[in-house]
Protein backbone atom coordinates (compact mmCIF):
# COMPACT_ATOMS: atom_id res chain seq x y z
CA UNK A 1 0.00 0.00 0.00
CA UNK A 2 1.38 3.24 -0.81
CA UNK A 3 2.54 5.75 1.84
CA UNK A 4 2.43 9.79 2.32
CA UNK A 5 5.73 11.20 0.93
CA UNK A 6 7.31 13.33 3.90
CA UNK A 7 7.79 16.62 3.42
CA UNK A 8 10.96 17.52 3.89
CA UNK A 9 13.46 20.81 3.30
CA UNK A 10 17.75 21.19 2.62
CA UNK A 11 19.70 19.35 5.55
CA UNK A 12 22.27 21.98 6.53
CA UNK A 13 24.12 22.48 9.79
CA UNK A 14 21.72 20.15 11.46
CA UNK A 15 18.47 21.68 10.56
CA UNK A 16 15.63 21.50 8.12
CA UNK A 17 16.20 24.64 5.79
CA UNK A 18 14.02 25.93 2.78
CA UNK A 19 16.28 26.69 -0.12
CA UNK A 20 17.36 30.12 -0.85
CA UNK A 21 14.91 31.09 -3.72
CA UNK A 22 12.41 28.65 -2.08
CA UNK A 23 11.74 26.38 -5.25
CA UNK A 24 10.94 22.95 -4.93
CA UNK A 25 10.73 20.01 -7.61
CA UNK A 26 7.72 17.87 -8.21
CA UNK A 27 8.26 14.08 -7.37
CA UNK A 28 6.35 11.76 -9.80
CA UNK A 29 5.69 8.75 -9.12
CA UNK A 30 6.91 5.81 -11.69
CA UNK A 31 3.92 3.66 -11.31
CA UNK A 32 1.38 6.12 -11.62
CA UNK A 33 2.37 8.71 -13.20
CA UNK A 34 1.07 10.91 -10.57
CA UNK A 35 2.62 14.01 -8.60
CA UNK A 36 2.94 12.52 -5.06
CA UNK A 37 5.42 15.65 -3.44
CA UNK A 38 7.65 17.26 -4.45
CA UNK A 39 11.54 18.12 -3.25
CA UNK A 40 13.44 21.25 -2.36
CA UNK A 41 15.63 22.63 -5.07
CA UNK A 42 18.70 23.93 -4.35
CA UNK A 43 21.07 26.53 -6.09
CA UNK A 44 24.48 27.16 -5.82
CA UNK A 45 23.67 29.94 -2.56
CA UNK A 46 22.47 26.55 -0.72
CA UNK A 47 25.81 25.09 -1.57
CA UNK A 48 27.68 28.24 -0.24
CA UNK A 49 25.73 27.82 3.05
CA UNK A 50 26.28 23.85 3.10
CA UNK A 51 29.87 23.79 2.25
CA UNK A 52 30.25 26.87 5.09
CA UNK A 53 28.27 24.30 8.04
CA UNK A 54 30.68 21.64 6.36
CA UNK A 55 33.75 23.78 6.74
CA UNK A 56 33.26 24.79 10.49
CA UNK A 57 32.34 20.98 11.74
CA UNK A 58 35.67 20.00 10.31
CA UNK A 59 37.69 22.31 12.38
CA UNK A 60 35.50 23.43 14.76
CA UNK A 61 35.88 23.94 19.17
CA UNK A 62 40.02 23.94 19.08
CA UNK A 63 40.40 19.85 17.71
CA UNK A 64 36.93 18.89 19.58
CA UNK A 65 35.85 18.26 16.04
CA UNK A 66 34.40 15.68 13.40
CA UNK A 67 38.36 15.35 11.79
CA UNK A 68 40.32 15.16 14.99
CA UNK A 69 37.94 12.79 17.19
CA UNK A 70 39.10 9.02 17.25
CA UNK A 71 37.61 6.76 14.73
CA UNK A 72 35.85 4.97 17.63
CA UNK A 73 33.61 8.30 18.38
CA UNK A 74 33.16 8.18 14.99
CA UNK A 75 32.55 4.93 14.73
CA UNK A 76 29.81 5.42 17.39
CA UNK A 77 27.41 7.63 15.53
CA UNK A 78 27.50 5.33 12.26
CA UNK A 79 26.51 2.34 14.38
CA UNK A 80 23.51 4.67 15.83
CA UNK A 81 22.33 5.59 11.92
CA UNK A 82 23.11 1.97 11.23
CA UNK A 83 20.79 0.66 13.65
CA UNK A 84 18.19 3.88 13.24
CA UNK A 85 18.07 2.54 9.68
CA UNK A 86 17.34 -1.13 10.46
CA UNK A 87 14.80 -0.13 12.37
CA UNK A 88 13.11 1.98 9.94
CA UNK A 89 13.50 -0.95 7.41
CA UNK A 90 10.33 -1.13 5.60
CA UNK A 91 9.13 2.46 5.67
CA UNK A 92 12.61 3.24 3.87
CA UNK A 93 11.86 0.36 1.21
CA UNK A 94 8.67 1.16 0.74
CA UNK A 95 10.00 5.24 0.16
CA UNK A 96 12.80 3.77 -2.14
CA UNK A 97 9.98 1.80 -3.94
CA UNK A 98 7.71 4.43 -4.98
CA UNK A 99 10.30 6.99 -5.96
CA UNK A 100 12.37 4.98 -8.36
CA UNK A 101 9.98 2.10 -8.97
CA UNK A 102 12.57 -1.04 -8.04
CA UNK A 103 10.06 -4.13 -6.58
CA UNK A 104 9.74 -3.84 -3.01
CA UNK A 105 11.62 -6.82 -2.03
CA UNK A 106 14.63 -5.28 -3.69
CA UNK A 107 14.28 -2.01 -1.98
CA UNK A 108 14.28 -3.92 1.40
CA UNK A 109 17.62 -5.68 0.32
CA UNK A 110 19.16 -2.55 -0.35
CA UNK A 111 17.98 -0.86 2.84
CA UNK A 112 20.18 -4.01 4.58
CA UNK A 113 23.02 -3.80 2.69
CA UNK A 114 22.73 0.53 4.06
CA UNK A 115 22.71 -0.68 7.12
CA UNK A 116 25.66 -2.96 6.79
CA UNK A 117 27.93 -0.33 5.14
CA UNK A 118 27.28 1.99 8.00
CA UNK A 119 28.11 -1.11 10.28
CA UNK A 120 31.09 -2.15 8.30
CA UNK A 121 32.34 1.53 7.76
CA UNK A 122 32.12 1.71 11.99
CA UNK A 123 34.32 -1.37 12.26
CA UNK A 124 36.67 0.45 9.99
CA UNK A 125 36.67 3.94 11.58
CA UNK A 126 37.49 2.14 15.04
CA UNK A 127 40.13 0.13 13.63
CA UNK A 128 41.50 3.22 11.86
CA UNK A 129 42.50 4.79 15.24
CA UNK A 130 45.97 2.15 15.23
CA UNK A 131 46.85 3.27 11.53
CA UNK A 132 46.67 6.85 11.05
CA UNK A 133 50.60 6.73 11.70
CA UNK A 134 52.80 4.55 9.53
CA UNK A 135 56.63 4.11 10.04
CA UNK A 136 58.51 3.98 6.31
CA UNK A 137 62.16 2.69 6.44
CA UNK A 138 64.56 4.71 4.64
CA UNK A 139 67.84 4.13 3.95
CA UNK A 140 69.49 6.77 5.84
CA UNK A 141 69.52 6.87 9.81
CA UNK A 142 69.98 10.13 10.10
CA UNK A 143 66.31 10.41 9.37
CA UNK A 144 63.28 9.23 10.34
CA UNK A 145 59.78 9.06 7.94
CA UNK A 146 56.16 8.13 8.92
CA UNK A 147 52.84 8.01 7.11
CA UNK A 148 49.77 9.82 8.61
CA UNK A 149 46.66 9.14 7.22
CA UNK A 150 44.43 12.46 7.36
CA UNK A 151 40.89 13.30 6.63
CA UNK A 152 41.07 15.06 3.39
CA UNK A 153 38.84 17.67 4.42
CA UNK A 154 35.14 18.73 2.81
CA UNK A 155 33.62 16.27 0.20
CA UNK A 156 31.27 16.34 -2.05
CA UNK A 157 29.05 13.60 -2.97
CA UNK A 158 27.03 13.50 -6.11
CA UNK A 159 24.86 10.06 -6.53
CA UNK A 160 22.48 8.71 -9.03
CA UNK A 161 18.66 7.40 -8.62
CA UNK A 162 18.97 3.65 -8.98
CA UNK A 163 20.20 2.82 -5.44
CA UNK A 164 19.33 6.24 -4.32
CA UNK A 165 20.25 5.21 -0.34
CA UNK A 166 22.62 2.69 -1.01
CA UNK A 167 24.77 4.72 -3.72
CA UNK A 168 24.64 7.87 -1.46
CA UNK A 169 25.77 5.15 1.79
CA UNK A 170 28.83 3.90 -0.10
CA UNK A 171 30.19 6.92 -0.10
CA UNK A 172 28.79 8.87 3.49
CA UNK A 173 30.07 6.08 5.37
CA UNK A 174 33.89 6.01 4.29
CA UNK A 175 33.78 10.21 4.11
CA UNK A 176 32.38 10.29 7.84
CA UNK A 177 34.13 7.18 8.71
CA UNK A 178 37.89 8.66 7.61
CA UNK A 179 36.59 12.45 9.25
CA UNK A 180 35.72 14.12 6.11
CA UNK A 181 32.36 16.48 6.28
CA UNK A 182 29.87 16.20 3.72
CA UNK A 183 27.27 17.49 1.46
CA UNK A 184 25.37 14.78 0.26
CA UNK A 185 23.85 15.98 -3.53
CA UNK A 186 21.55 12.75 -4.55
CA UNK A 187 19.56 12.64 -7.62
CA UNK A 188 16.74 14.91 -8.83
CA UNK A 189 14.74 12.33 -9.72
CA UNK A 190 15.21 9.67 -6.33
CA UNK A 191 15.90 11.90 -3.42
CA UNK A 192 13.20 11.18 -0.98
CA UNK A 193 15.45 8.12 1.04
CA UNK A 194 18.48 10.67 0.94
CA UNK A 195 16.36 13.07 2.96
CA UNK A 196 15.19 10.74 5.50
CA UNK A 197 18.67 9.81 6.02
CA UNK A 198 19.06 13.83 7.21
CA UNK A 199 16.57 12.78 9.40
CA UNK A 200 18.05 9.60 10.84
CA UNK A 201 21.35 11.97 11.35
CA UNK A 202 18.86 14.40 13.73
CA UNK A 203 17.90 11.01 15.50
CA UNK A 204 21.34 10.35 16.21
CA UNK A 205 21.95 13.44 17.42
CA UNK A 206 25.12 13.44 14.93
CA UNK A 207 26.72 17.01 15.23
CA UNK A 208 25.95 19.82 13.15
CA UNK A 209 27.57 20.39 9.47
CA UNK A 210 29.28 16.68 9.40
CA UNK A 211 26.63 15.54 6.73
CA UNK A 212 24.56 18.13 5.10
CA UNK A 213 22.17 16.83 2.21
CA UNK A 214 21.15 19.62 -0.59
CA UNK A 215 18.29 17.69 -3.34
CA UNK A 216 18.17 19.55 -6.95
CA UNK A 217 19.39 19.46 -10.68
CA UNK A 218 22.73 18.67 -11.42
CA UNK A 219 23.58 22.24 -13.16
CA UNK A 220 21.84 24.05 -10.28
CA UNK A 221 22.80 22.11 -6.70
CA UNK A 222 25.98 19.41 -8.43
CA UNK A 223 27.98 21.68 -10.59
CA UNK A 224 28.22 24.33 -8.02
CA UNK A 225 29.51 22.20 -5.41
CA UNK A 226 32.53 20.86 -8.06
CA UNK A 227 33.20 23.80 -8.46
CA UNK A 228 33.41 25.45 -5.41
CA UNK A 229 36.92 25.82 -3.68
CA UNK A 230 36.48 24.63 -0.48
CA UNK A 231 35.66 21.38 -1.15
CA UNK A 232 38.49 19.44 -1.12
CA UNK A 233 37.47 16.56 -3.51
CA UNK A 234 34.28 15.20 -5.55
CA UNK A 235 33.28 11.58 -5.65
CA UNK A 236 30.60 10.88 -7.66
CA UNK A 237 28.27 7.91 -9.41
CA UNK A 238 26.95 8.57 -12.57
CA UNK A 239 26.62 8.74 -16.32
CA UNK A 240 29.94 8.16 -17.57
CA UNK A 241 28.66 11.34 -19.62
CA UNK A 242 28.23 13.73 -16.83
CA UNK A 243 31.79 12.35 -15.16
CA UNK A 244 33.55 13.82 -17.97
CA UNK A 245 31.90 17.04 -17.58
CA UNK A 246 32.76 16.57 -13.76
CA UNK A 247 36.27 15.99 -14.20
CA UNK A 248 36.72 18.68 -16.68
CA UNK A 249 35.17 20.94 -14.32
CA UNK A 250 36.92 20.00 -11.36
CA UNK A 251 40.50 19.94 -13.22
CA UNK A 252 40.35 23.89 -13.37
CA UNK A 253 40.85 23.23 -9.56
CA UNK A 254 42.89 20.50 -9.66
CA UNK A 255 40.38 18.89 -7.39
CA UNK A 256 40.40 15.01 -6.68
CA UNK A 257 38.19 13.08 -8.35
CA UNK A 258 36.87 9.61 -8.16
CA UNK A 259 34.35 8.48 -10.74
CA UNK A 260 31.83 5.55 -10.86
CA UNK A 261 30.70 5.51 -14.18
CA UNK A 262 28.29 3.56 -16.48
CA UNK A 263 28.82 -0.44 -18.40
CA UNK A 264 27.94 -2.46 -20.62
CA UNK A 265 29.14 -5.31 -18.80
CA UNK A 266 29.37 -9.19 -20.72
CA UNK A 267 28.51 -12.01 -18.98
CA UNK A 268 30.01 -15.16 -21.12
CA UNK A 269 28.06 -18.45 -20.92
CA UNK A 270 30.39 -21.30 -21.93
CA UNK A 271 28.49 -25.01 -23.15
CA UNK A 272 29.30 -26.86 -19.99
CA UNK A 273 27.48 -24.81 -17.49
CA UNK A 274 24.15 -25.92 -16.16
CA UNK A 275 21.19 -24.51 -18.77
CA UNK A 276 18.85 -23.93 -15.37
CA UNK A 277 21.52 -22.06 -12.81
CA UNK A 278 22.90 -19.99 -15.72
CA UNK A 279 19.43 -18.97 -17.31
CA UNK A 280 18.77 -17.51 -13.62
CA UNK A 281 22.22 -15.56 -13.39
CA UNK A 282 22.04 -14.23 -16.82
CA UNK A 283 18.21 -12.85 -16.35
CA UNK A 284 19.04 -11.10 -12.52
CA UNK A 285 22.25 -10.01 -13.95
CA UNK A 286 20.54 -8.12 -16.27
CA UNK A 287 16.94 -7.34 -15.15
CA UNK A 288 17.34 -6.80 -11.11
CA UNK A 289 16.16 -3.33 -10.42
CA UNK A 290 14.57 -2.85 -13.32
CA UNK A 291 18.01 -3.35 -15.87
CA UNK A 292 18.98 0.07 -14.33
CA UNK A 293 21.92 -1.17 -12.63
CA UNK A 294 25.77 0.14 -14.22
CA UNK A 295 26.92 -3.32 -13.59
CA UNK A 296 24.26 -4.83 -15.69
CA UNK A 297 25.26 -7.92 -17.77
CA UNK A 298 23.57 -6.80 -20.45
CA UNK A 299 25.45 -8.72 -22.98
CA UNK A 300 25.22 -11.79 -23.11
CA UNK A 301 28.08 -13.99 -25.14
CA UNK A 302 26.88 -17.59 -25.24
CA UNK A 303 28.48 -20.32 -26.92
CA UNK A 304 26.79 -21.10 -30.61
CA UNK A 305 26.17 -24.95 -29.31
CA UNK A 306 23.85 -24.52 -26.10
CA UNK A 307 22.47 -20.73 -27.50
CA UNK A 308 19.16 -22.16 -28.93
CA UNK A 309 18.45 -23.82 -26.11
CA UNK A 310 19.52 -20.74 -24.18
CA UNK A 311 17.41 -18.51 -25.45
CA UNK A 312 14.40 -20.91 -24.98
CA UNK A 313 14.70 -20.87 -21.59
CA UNK A 314 15.13 -17.13 -20.60
CA UNK A 315 12.79 -16.36 -23.16
CA UNK A 316 10.22 -18.80 -21.34
CA UNK A 317 11.33 -17.00 -17.99
CA UNK A 318 11.03 -14.05 -18.98
CA UNK A 319 7.60 -14.57 -19.48
CA UNK A 320 6.94 -15.54 -16.01
CA UNK A 321 8.47 -12.03 -14.86
CA UNK A 322 5.87 -10.54 -12.59
CA UNK A 323 5.89 -6.88 -14.31
CA UNK A 324 3.62 -4.82 -11.22
CA UNK A 325 3.42 -1.81 -9.42
CA UNK A 326 6.42 -1.72 -7.19
CA UNK A 327 4.52 -2.28 -3.79
CA UNK A 328 2.84 -5.16 -5.22
CA UNK A 329 3.19 -8.65 -3.82
CA UNK A 330 6.18 -10.93 -6.07
CA UNK A 331 6.33 -7.99 -8.32
CA UNK A 332 10.22 -8.56 -10.23
CA UNK A 333 10.13 -5.99 -12.39
CA UNK A 334 8.69 -2.63 -11.64
CA UNK A 335 8.93 0.62 -13.80
CA UNK A 336 11.79 2.45 -15.44
CA UNK A 337 11.98 5.60 -13.21
CA UNK A 338 11.11 8.37 -15.34
CA UNK A 339 9.04 9.24 -18.97
CA UNK A 340 12.72 10.47 -19.69
CA UNK A 341 15.04 6.79 -19.14
CA UNK A 342 11.22 4.91 -20.97
CA UNK A 343 11.11 7.05 -24.08
CA UNK A 344 15.03 6.52 -24.35
CA UNK A 345 14.61 2.63 -23.21
CA UNK A 346 12.13 2.59 -26.23
CA UNK A 347 14.12 4.21 -28.44
CA UNK A 348 17.19 1.77 -27.99
CA UNK A 349 14.51 -0.92 -28.68
CA UNK A 350 13.38 1.00 -31.88
CA UNK A 351 16.80 1.95 -33.14
CA UNK A 352 18.18 -1.99 -32.96
CA UNK A 353 14.81 -3.40 -34.73
CA UNK A 354 15.54 -0.45 -37.50
CA UNK A 355 19.59 -1.79 -37.62
CA UNK A 356 18.34 -4.67 -38.30
CA UNK A 357 18.46 -6.88 -35.12
CA UNK A 358 15.49 -9.29 -33.64
CA UNK A 359 13.39 -8.93 -30.97
CA UNK A 360 13.28 -12.00 -29.39
CA UNK A 361 10.54 -11.60 -26.72
CA UNK A 362 9.81 -8.04 -25.05
CA UNK A 363 9.93 -4.83 -26.47
CA UNK A 364 7.27 -3.14 -25.33
CA UNK A 365 5.03 -1.49 -22.60
CA UNK A 366 3.66 -4.63 -20.94
CA UNK A 367 -0.37 -5.09 -22.40
CA UNK A 368 -1.79 -5.15 -18.76
CA UNK A 369 -0.40 -1.97 -17.47
CA UNK A 370 -2.14 0.80 -18.78
CA UNK A 371 -0.08 3.93 -16.35
CA UNK A 372 3.35 4.06 -15.36
CA UNK A 373 7.01 3.42 -17.04
CA UNK A 374 6.76 0.06 -17.69
CA UNK A 375 9.49 -1.83 -20.38
CA UNK A 376 8.88 -5.79 -20.92
CA UNK A 377 12.10 -7.73 -20.44
CA UNK A 378 13.76 -7.53 -23.88
CA UNK A 379 16.04 -9.87 -25.22
CA UNK A 380 17.20 -9.03 -28.33
CA UNK A 381 19.36 -11.14 -31.35
CA UNK A 382 21.11 -11.18 -34.43
CA UNK A 383 23.27 -8.12 -32.96
CA UNK A 384 26.14 -6.82 -34.80
CA UNK A 385 29.20 -5.27 -32.68
CA UNK A 386 28.89 -2.08 -34.63
CA UNK A 387 25.05 -1.80 -33.36
CA UNK A 388 24.54 0.63 -30.64
CA UNK A 389 22.45 -1.71 -28.65
CA UNK A 390 25.98 -3.24 -28.06
CA UNK A 391 28.10 -0.32 -27.70
CA UNK A 392 25.91 1.88 -25.36
CA UNK A 393 24.79 1.55 -21.90
CA UNK A 394 20.82 1.16 -22.11
CA UNK A 395 20.26 1.32 -18.47
CA UNK A 396 16.91 -0.76 -18.63
CA UNK A 397 15.45 -4.29 -19.10
CA UNK A 398 17.14 -5.11 -22.36
CA UNK A 399 19.46 -8.16 -22.88
CA UNK A 400 21.11 -8.41 -26.42
CA UNK A 401 22.84 -11.69 -27.09
CA UNK A 402 25.79 -12.84 -29.25
CA UNK A 403 27.13 -16.25 -29.83
CA UNK A 404 30.70 -17.50 -29.83
CA UNK A 405 32.32 -20.67 -30.93
CA UNK A 406 35.93 -20.36 -29.45
CA UNK A 407 37.52 -18.55 -25.91
CA UNK A 408 39.38 -16.35 -27.99
CA UNK A 409 36.31 -14.91 -29.54
CA UNK A 410 34.38 -14.89 -26.30
CA UNK A 411 37.17 -12.29 -24.89
CA UNK A 412 37.48 -10.42 -27.85
CA UNK A 413 33.62 -10.01 -27.74
CA UNK A 414 33.47 -9.58 -23.84
CA UNK A 415 36.20 -6.62 -24.31
CA UNK A 416 34.92 -4.73 -27.24
CA UNK A 417 33.39 -2.26 -24.77
CA UNK A 418 34.66 1.00 -24.05
CA UNK A 419 33.43 0.53 -20.59
CA UNK A 420 34.63 -1.71 -18.15
CA UNK A 421 33.04 -2.21 -14.99
CA UNK A 422 32.05 -5.50 -14.54
CA UNK A 423 32.24 -8.91 -16.82
CA UNK A 424 30.98 -12.55 -16.12
CA UNK A 425 32.09 -15.81 -17.10
CA UNK A 426 30.29 -19.25 -15.99
CA UNK A 427 31.27 -22.66 -16.53
CA UNK A 428 32.25 -25.56 -15.15
CA UNK A 429 35.68 -25.22 -15.87
CA UNK A 430 37.88 -23.64 -13.37
CA UNK A 431 40.41 -22.80 -15.66
CA UNK A 432 38.58 -21.52 -17.82
CA UNK A 433 37.39 -19.03 -15.55
CA UNK A 434 40.33 -18.31 -14.16
CA UNK A 435 42.03 -17.72 -18.01
CA UNK A 436 38.72 -14.99 -18.27
CA UNK A 437 39.07 -13.51 -15.23
CA UNK A 438 42.37 -12.41 -16.13
CA UNK A 439 41.38 -11.43 -19.85
CA UNK A 440 38.45 -9.94 -19.33
CA UNK A 441 38.98 -5.60 -19.30
CA UNK A 442 37.21 -4.64 -16.06
CA UNK A 443 37.08 -3.50 -11.94
CA UNK A 444 34.97 -6.51 -11.09
CA UNK A 445 34.77 -9.79 -12.09
CA UNK A 446 32.04 -12.85 -11.22
CA UNK A 447 32.55 -16.20 -11.47
CA UNK A 448 29.36 -18.28 -11.64
CA UNK A 449 27.19 -15.61 -10.60
CA UNK A 450 26.41 -11.91 -12.06
CA UNK A 451 26.05 -8.95 -9.94
CA UNK A 452 26.47 -10.18 -6.14
CA UNK A 453 28.44 -7.03 -4.16
CA UNK A 454 30.01 -6.78 -0.72
CA UNK A 455 30.85 -3.80 1.50
CA UNK A 456 34.03 -5.78 2.21
CA UNK A 457 35.29 -5.82 -1.26
CA UNK A 458 36.52 -2.90 -3.88
CA UNK A 459 34.00 -1.56 -6.65
CA UNK A 460 34.95 0.31 -9.50
CA UNK A 461 35.46 0.22 -13.23
CA UNK A 462 38.11 1.28 -15.76
CA UNK A 463 38.10 2.74 -19.03
CA UNK A 464 34.99 5.14 -19.85
CA UNK A 465 33.20 3.21 -16.28
CA UNK A 466 35.44 5.20 -14.50
CA UNK A 467 38.54 5.44 -11.91
CA UNK A 468 39.02 5.03 -7.91
CA UNK A 469 37.58 2.38 -6.20
CA UNK A 470 34.68 1.94 -3.16
CA UNK A 471 34.02 0.06 -0.36
CA UNK A 472 36.01 -1.96 1.62
CA UNK A 473 39.85 -0.35 2.64
CA UNK A 474 40.00 1.35 -0.64
CA UNK A 475 36.64 3.02 0.27
CA UNK A 476 38.16 4.45 2.94
CA UNK A 477 41.65 5.53 1.43
CA UNK A 478 39.53 7.59 -1.02
CA UNK A 479 38.84 10.04 1.89
CA UNK A 480 42.21 10.51 3.33
CA UNK A 481 45.26 12.51 2.47
CA UNK A 482 48.75 10.67 2.94
CA UNK A 483 51.34 12.75 4.53
CA UNK A 484 54.80 11.99 4.53
CA UNK A 485 56.76 12.91 7.71
CA UNK A 486 60.18 13.10 7.59
CA UNK A 487 62.44 14.17 10.62
CA UNK A 488 66.14 14.67 10.63
CA UNK A 489 67.39 12.86 13.88
CA UNK A 490 71.39 13.58 13.34
CA UNK A 491 73.18 14.34 17.10
CA UNK A 492 75.39 16.77 14.88
CA UNK A 493 74.58 20.07 16.14
CA UNK A 494 73.16 22.91 13.41
P1 LIG B 1 23.55 11.25 -14.23
O1 LIG B 1 24.95 11.34 -14.69
O2 LIG B 1 22.47 11.81 -15.08
O3 LIG B 1 23.38 11.95 -12.80
C1 LIG B 1 24.11 11.56 -11.67
C2 LIG B 1 24.17 12.69 -10.67
O4 LIG B 1 24.93 13.76 -11.24
C3 LIG B 1 22.81 13.29 -10.31
O5 LIG B 1 22.80 13.60 -8.95
C4 LIG B 1 22.75 14.55 -11.15
O6 LIG B 1 21.91 15.54 -10.63
C5 LIG B 1 24.21 14.98 -11.11
N1 LIG B 1 24.64 15.88 -12.19
C6 LIG B 1 24.17 15.95 -13.45
N2 LIG B 1 24.84 16.91 -14.15
C7 LIG B 1 25.75 17.43 -13.29
C8 LIG B 1 26.75 18.45 -13.41
N3 LIG B 1 26.93 19.11 -14.56
N4 LIG B 1 27.52 18.71 -12.34
C9 LIG B 1 27.35 18.05 -11.17
N5 LIG B 1 26.43 17.09 -11.00
C10 LIG B 1 25.64 16.78 -12.05
O7 LIG B 1 23.30 9.71 -13.92
P2 LIG B 1 21.94 9.02 -13.49
O8 LIG B 1 21.04 9.00 -14.70
O9 LIG B 1 21.44 9.62 -12.22
O10 LIG B 1 22.42 7.55 -13.13
C11 LIG B 1 22.56 6.56 -14.08
C12 LIG B 1 24.01 6.39 -14.45
O11 LIG B 1 24.77 6.11 -13.28
C13 LIG B 1 24.23 5.19 -15.36
O12 LIG B 1 25.13 5.55 -16.38
C14 LIG B 1 24.85 4.16 -14.44
O13 LIG B 1 25.64 3.22 -15.09
C15 LIG B 1 25.63 5.01 -13.50
N6 LIG B 1 25.90 4.30 -12.23
C16 LIG B 1 27.17 3.86 -11.99
C17 LIG B 1 27.46 3.14 -10.83
C18 LIG B 1 28.84 2.61 -10.56
O14 LIG B 1 29.08 2.15 -9.45
N7 LIG B 1 29.76 2.64 -11.49
C19 LIG B 1 26.44 2.90 -9.90
C20 LIG B 1 25.16 3.38 -10.17
C21 LIG B 1 24.91 4.08 -11.35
Amino acid sequence: MAIPIPSRQLFIDGEWREPVHKNRTPIISPATEETIGDIPAATAEDVEIAVEAARKALVRNGGKDWANATGAHRAKYLRAIAAKITEKKSYLAKLEAIDCGKPLEEAAWDIDDVAGCFEYFADMAEAFDSKKKTPVSVPMDTFKCYVLKEPLGVVGLITPWNYPLLMATWKVAPALAAGCTAILKPSELASITCLELAEVCRDVGLPSGVLNILTGSGPEAGAPLVSHPDVDKIAFTGSSATGSKIMTAAASLVKPVTLELGGKSPIVVFEDVDLDKAAEWALFGCFWTNGQICSATSRLIVHESIAEAFLEKLVQWCKNIKISDPLEEGCRLGPIVNIGQYEKVLKFIATAKDEGATILCGGARPQHLKKGFYVEPTIITDVKTSMQIWREEVFGPVLCVKTFTSEEEAIELANDTHYGLGAAVLSQDQERCERLTKAFQAGIVWVNCSQPCFSQAPWGGKKRSGFGRELGEWGLDNYLNVKQVTQYVSDDSW
